[in-house]
């Protein structure tokens, strides 16, 4: 036992790996082994590479899911956030009515670490700036008071993968900050909770006239996207099952409105799903106001613009702004260091690199991938697949080159879906004419006719918890296989400089979405456009959000706060 001890002292205490090793593989083995080896050469310790640093900032979808999945063992891996927990931001609206406990929708970092044996490191603060020649960030916690100093401090990395998510965005309109509440994070959904129950305390003190109160209990939701229409959907479930009944004085003068500046609300949705929603709103009494702008917010009104009616004032007695987000003071800073200072998120490529930079990737809401367009490689891919040097394609030659360009160009497989088109032969023959699929050759000038319009299918990747989290473990995927990959690489072939890409590009795979509508009733816009609306689809969104959760802690905790709405309510205290 003394002689592990002096093995674990001083010099010796880099080789307890090796020990440990050792002893686990041979049995009995440590004593000859420790007499041997007790002193390792210094030259035999330099052998081992130290482990490349990977520094994750952000523990949101992109950067909790690129944790789960990455492989810790290779990287000494550190994140970095002032959140220390992940929060299930779709379970968000719920929670501002208190269908769901902020709690329940939660999971300590710290947590997830252990479950992956406790190798990553985190640090709960803010990165302020990033230095991208340094390869360096700096931090600044503001956990407690009485530091030393103002709590910055500065981190290397190899590889950084930016996770930030993005803020909300006011659109610089005068009130918005003051006045409105925001539905970003838990905080502001526990805020909302009670400012409304607030409003409906304060409406019915004695001494308020009718005006008043009803002011005091109108809510007006800014943005029809589906986290304000989901929020009212949850508000009208809130007032009507709950509220209704525990303040009766009060309940015929509640109002909840929806301002949108577009002509409809969940522009992003089929149109059927749009029709459906509007109409049950109407049903429901939440007033719609579609096509109006807000300018201002007050106090106690809105200013909107109507094309039709001008600027009109509305009263209000609690707002809930949740047009937009923008991007966070540090990635501007950073886009702008880049040479990126005009964007409104951070432009990767494919294969989720920050343009520009060695080693730094972004992923989630505070990027955005550009898609390459065919039209601008248009040449060099028919140099590609012209292998016989002709000046001509010929059906084998399109063949052999098919594979690399839906990998490399997926607008083009989408394109080709709208046209109900099976292979880019189909579009070739239709820009073609009359010619046999088989007897097809063409020059340079019919193949860029043939695919003239592929690039209108290439599109903006949404901002959601989907893209994020798929970015997030694709990038981990990526650098598990970063050390073996080199001799195998799995990309299509690069375009102006010789042999393939390392890794595939990523490439987004949507899902389907929801829109939950309040009374049970949702509608989801699942793949293939399939539409799916009504109660049924509740059902399925309920088990859908319950099989995504990240614990078995969490789910069950949703599962039952789920459970005791059903049985006892929404609780309506002030806390
Ligand atoms: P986030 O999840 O926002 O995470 C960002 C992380 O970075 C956080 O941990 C934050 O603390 C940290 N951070 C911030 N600043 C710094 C800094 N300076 N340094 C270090 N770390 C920092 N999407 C869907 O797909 N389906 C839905 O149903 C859905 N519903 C939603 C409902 C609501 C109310 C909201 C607000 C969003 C919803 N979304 C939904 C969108 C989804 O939440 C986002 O797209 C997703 O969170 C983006 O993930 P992210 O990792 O990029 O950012
Ligand atoms: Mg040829």
């Amino acid at each position: 036992m003394r002689l592990l001890a002096s093995l674990l002292d001083g010099a010796a205490r880099p080789s307890f790996s090796k020990l440990v090793l050792v002893f686990s593989a041979s049995g009995g083995g440590l004593v000859a082994y420790a007499d041997a080896r007790s002193d390792p050469a210094p030259d035999e310790l330099s052998q081992v590479p130290p482990k490349k640093k990977v520094l994750v900032l952000g523990t949101g979808w992109a950067g909790t899911t690129f944790l789960r999945n990455v492989d810790s063992s290779m990287y000494d891996v550190q994140v970095i956030s002032p959140r220390n927990y992940f929060a299930f931001t779709p379970l968000l609206p719920s929670v501002t009515c208190g269908t769901v406990e902020p709690r329940s929708i939660v999971e300590p970092i710290r947590r997830i670490i252990k479950n992956k044996g406790g190798e990553i490191k985190f640090w709960e603060a803010e990165c302020l700036k990033i230095d991208p020649e340094k390869k360096q960030v700096l931090c600044q916690t503001d956990i407690g008071t009485n530091f030393e100093g103002n709590g910055e401090f500065v981190v290397n990395y190899d590889y950084l993968v930016i996770a930030v998510g993005a803020k909300v965005n006011t659109f610089n309109i005068p009130g918005v900050e003051q006045h409105c509440y925001f539905l970003k994070e838990v905080e502001d959904a526990q805020k909302i909770r009670r400012s409304v129950i607030n409003c409906f305390e304060k409406a019915t003190l004695p001494y308020l006239d009718e005006e008043e109160r009803a002011r005091i209990l109108h809510f007006v939701v800014i943005g029809g996207g589906p986290s304000g229409v989901e929020f009212a959907a949850e508000l009208h479930d809130f007032v009507t099952e709950d509220l209704a009944k525990l303040y009766p004085t009060v309940q015929n003068l509640v109002n909840i409105t929806v301002l949108e500046t577009a002509e409809h609300i969940l522009t992003m949705f089929d149109k059927r799903i749009t029709e459906f929603a509007e109409k049950k709103f109407q049903r429901d009494g939440i007033d719609l106001k579609t096509g109006f702008k807000v300018v201002k917010v007050s106090d106690k009104a809105i200013t909107t613009e109507n094309v039709s009616r001008g600027e009109t004032s509305i009263p209000y007695g609690m707002a809930v702004w949740s047009a937009g987000i923008g991007p966070r003071p540090v990635i501007l800073d950073f886009m702008r260091k880049i040479g990126q200072g005009n964007r409104r998120a951070v432009a990767t490529d494919e294969w989720l690199r920050v343009r520009g930079c060695d080693g730094v990737y972004a992923v989630g809401d505070c990027a955005t991938m550009s898609q390459r367009k065919v039209m601008e490689d248009i040449l060099e891919i028919f140099r590609l697949a012209d292998k016989d040097n002709s000046g001509t394609l010929t059906v084998k030659e399109i063949k052999d080159a098919l594979e690399d360009i839906y990998i490399r160009y997926p607008q083009v497989e989408l394109y080709l879906k709208t046209k109900q088109m099976k292979d880019i032969l189909d579009l070739i023959k239709a820009s073609k004419g009359d010619v046999k699929k088989e007897d097809v050759e063409i020059t340079i000038e019919e193949f860029k006719n043939a695919l003239a319009d592929v690039d209108s299918q290439v599109k903006n990747l949404p901002a959601t918890a989907q893209v994020a989290a798929q970015q997030g473990n694709y990038l981990a995927r990526c650098f598990n296989k970063m050390n073996d990959s080199e001799e195998k690489p799995e990309g299509p072939r690069r375009i102006r400089e010789p042999g393939r890409h390392r890794f595939r590009p990523f490439r987004y795979r949507h899902l389907g979405q929801f829109a939950p509508l309040g009374g049970e009733q949702a509608a989801a816009q699942l793949p293939g456009d399939w539409i799916s609306i009504g109660r049924s689809t509740q059902w399925l969104w309920y088990s859908v959000y319950a099989t995504k959760q990240v614990s078995w802690r969490t789910r069950a905790l949703v599962v039952s706060d789920w459970t005791r709405r059903f049985i006892f309510g929404r609780d309506s205290s002030g806390i």
